[in-house]
């Protein structure tokens, strides 16, 4: 803790950049983190205190506004301390509490080192972590200073993985936002500890190399300052060894030695204008031999991140390979310090009071940009918009659309946890499953192996995958309730004929209803494609020579009951015995309802309900109407109402459906579907009941359901 920044020189330091700080309330945050962190410590053995005014002196040489500064000491209060956002707000205002919590929210991620390739995904995450981008510098500021202090941790898998979540992470989202400075540290603390032999082996042939020419650098940078006088150029020149890892990529990359790698020296030519930029350029050039393909112009078209500065490689002077930048002064503060210079600038620029949006202002830099590469960094940047990201219980990032769900982070897992899941916690806190997740959020997903996909599920998913899995469960899941719907149509439909059903009396028939197997067949009958009726006259063709009922209006489905079973008293008063009757295919009349009979000649008596709509076509002839009624005593012991159903197009429909009839005791015997629609399904119910009323009581029981949005008993 050399060197630890006290109270009164950080408050002078913010004081001296921008005068209106709010003094009182940095002091009251150097006081309030000294005591939350009370006697904690850190690895190196200083106290924990030391490392967030470490953090925030950091932030003042980034020439931060007081917020951040007060971020800066407080960032770890919510994490390692009792403080809380709601104490932090009360505190400090609202600002400054949702910038700790950022920083919290980032800190809270880990990069596991199996998830390298998660690493693109990581630094999106972050950016859209950091809505403002305060929130980034603050954390950049404590990883600096968490890197600089690496060395004390003692387990080597913790440093690992802190260095390489550096390197992917942090380090280049420093270069994106264009603070060339914070990155070219952070890769080389990282790489120190990932790579830490390399790096011993470059430091020491660099050491060799500046003890052969200590004075090189020197003579080099006043062998160009002379050539630029003699141009007219006034410069500042400094010169510097390239980073160990800057080496190291560039060794890499070029797959050479560092032997053969001479242009280990840098050096950069500031100057006062953009003409004497491209002055100096030219100046170069004439006297040094170039290097090709080393030339380039980030002036003109600027880095995504703003950077602008001139690139050039030359044998420059004592035949030394050497890398030259040129700059302006103004270019070198916004290339050191990106969107900072950047917004201090806008700063004090802006006299509006309005609080600056710094990820703005990096997308207005982006927008800027041009070349194609460009333009696909800055689509990426705008596509974080649209995404949140979320964490599981052991820190693995799942990437996801805005506005999804923990269903759909159910299925982004995998397959299986979707199906199964049941509930879920966001934050250790139980959710319902529509609850839309937000960026940083950590989901757990609970899973029962008896759950299953519910269609309710479908409307709120966003993800294709989870609504692909959903619509696939869901129709299995039909395919299953046609099925069995359909066997107990057929059942039916063989015993009422008083056939046998066999399967391979079914068999025989599969290519004459166009299926391929049995199951094929009964969920076409329960899906309502093929009547059971059909099914038993195609097994048994010999049954097809019977008289067919007379009404025409409408398709007969359900033919059951032509005739009386013989020796079986008539349920009807009022007939001429021996006579045959039919029950009318358009109205079904039941036991309790009021009937009339419809003489037709050679096909005896079709029975009617009183309001059946058939009878006014046969207003004209009253010769053919009888008086009947029901014989109360002797109804028989069913018979086939008809109902027409409106239900809702959902995965349970069906089975509520055929559930609520069965515990009201009808049986279904037929079933059609008229109309289906995205949303309904307009089905026809032929069902075995005992009497009128048996037929209401079964309606009132379907109405009562939600998933039927409307029953009544068919009139054609
Ligand atoms: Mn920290």
């Amino acid at each position: 803790m050399v060197g630890m920044m006290r109270q009164y020189e950080l408050v002078e330091c913010v004081k001296s950049y921008d005068p209106s700080a709010d003094e009182d309330a940095l002091n009251r945050a150097y006081v309030y983190a000294m005591k939350k962190h009370g006697s904690q410590t850190r690895a190196s053995g200083d106290p924990y205190f030391s490392h967030p005014i470490e953090v925030a002196g950091i932030l003042t040489k980034y020439k931060l506004d007081a917020a951040s500064i007060i971020t800066g000491l407080l960032h770890d209060t919510i994490e390692d301390t009792d403080a809380t956002f709601g104490e932090i707000k009360t505190l400090f205002g609202e600002d400054v509490a949702t910038l700790v919590d950022g920083v919290t929210k980032l800190t809270r991620i880990q990069l596991q080192s199996d998830q390298t390739k998660q690493a693109e995904n990581f630094r999106k995450f972050v950016l859209a972590m950091s809505e403002d981008i305060r929130v980034l510098l603050v954390k950049l500021a404590d990883r600096t200073h968490n890197m600089r202090t690496l060395k004390y941790i003692t387990s080597p898998e913790k440093r690992r993985r802190i260095a390489l979540e550096t390197m992917e992470i942090y380090a280049p989202l420093a270069e994106r936002i264009g603070l060339q400075e914070v990155k070219t540290e952070l890769e080389d603390l990282a790489f120190t500890h990932l790579h830490p032999d390399a790096r011993d082996s470059i430091t020491t042939r660099l050491s060799f190399l500046r003890d052969k020419g200590t004075e090189l650098i020197d003579s080099i940078i006043s062998e160009l300052n002379e050539a630029l006088e003699r141009g007219g150029v006034k410069a500042l020149i400094s010169g510097r060894e390239k980073t160990p890892y800057s080496i190291w990529r560039k060794m890499q990359r070029k797959d050479v030695g560092f032997e053969q790698l001479s242009d280990i020296m840098a050096f950069r030519i500031l100057v006062d204008s953009m003409e004497e930029c491209y002055q100096a350029l030219g100046i170069i050039h004439s006297q040094f031999p170039m290097v090709p393909g080393r030339f380039k112009d980030y002036i003109s078209t600027p880095k995504p991140n703003g950077y602008q500065c001139l690139h050039t490689g030359v044998i420059g002077p004592q035949r030394h390979r050497i890398e030259v930048q040129i700059r302006t002064r103004e270019m070198h503060a916004v290339n050191e310090l990106g969107v900072a210079a950047h917004w201090q600038y806008k700063q004090n620029h802006s006299h509006d009071g309005k609080r600056y949006r710094w990820l703005r202002e990096l997308l207005e830099i982006l927008d800027h940009t041009s070349s194609p590469e460009e333009f696909l960094e800055n689509t990426r940047l705008e596509m974080y918009a649209d995404q949140v990201f979320c964490f599981t219980p052991k820190g693995d990032l799942v990437s996801l659309p805005t506005g999804s769900t923990p269903v759909d982070f159910a299925y982004a897992v995998h397959t299986a946890v979707g199906d199964h899941c049941v509930g879920a916690k966001v934050n250790g806190r139980i959710v319902t499953l529509r609850t839309v997740l937000q960026n940083g959020d950590q989901v757990e997903i609970a899973t029962s192996k008896t759950q299953h996909p519910s269609p309710e599920w479908e409307r709120f998913v966003v993800t294709a995958k989870a609504r692909t899995r959903i619509r696939r469960f869901i129709r299995t899941r039909q395919r299953e309730q046609y099925l069995e719907l359909g066997k107990q149509i057929l059942e039916r439909a063989f015993r009422q004929a008083n056939m046998e059903l066999s399967e391979k009396g079914l068999e025989g028939v599969l290519k004459q209803f166009k299926v391929g197997s049995i199951d094929d067949l009964r969920a076409s009958i329960g899906e309502g494609l093929a009547s059971g009726q059909e099914v038993v006259h195609a097994v048994y063709p010999e049954l097809k020579t019977q008289p067919k009922p007379d009404s025409k209006k409408i398709a007969p489905i359900s033919r059951q009951r032509t005739k009386p079973k013989p020796g079986a008293r008539l349920p009807i008063k009022g007939l001429i015995p021996g006579m045959a009757i039919h029950f009318a295919q358009c109205c079904h009349p039941l036991p309790g309802d009021r009937i009339v009979g419809i003489v037709s000649t050679g096909k005896g008596v079709t029975v009617h309900t009183i309001d059946c709509h058939t009878l006014e076509t046969l207003a004209d002839e009253p010769e053919r109407w009888l008086d009947i009624s029901w014989d109360e005593d002797n109804q028989g012991d069913s018979h086939v109402g008809r109902v027409k159903l409106i239900l809702n197009n959902e995965t349970s429909a069906l089975g509520t459906l055929t559930t609520l009839i069965a515990q009201n005791n009808g049986n279904i015997v037929n079933l059609k579907i008229q109309n289906r629609s995205k949303s309904f399904f307009e089905i026809i119910v032929d069902l075995e009941v005992r009497d009128a009323r048996h037929l209401t009581n079964v309606i009132a029981a379907l109405r009562a359901a939600s998933v039927i949005s409307s029953v009544e008993r068919a009139q054609s």
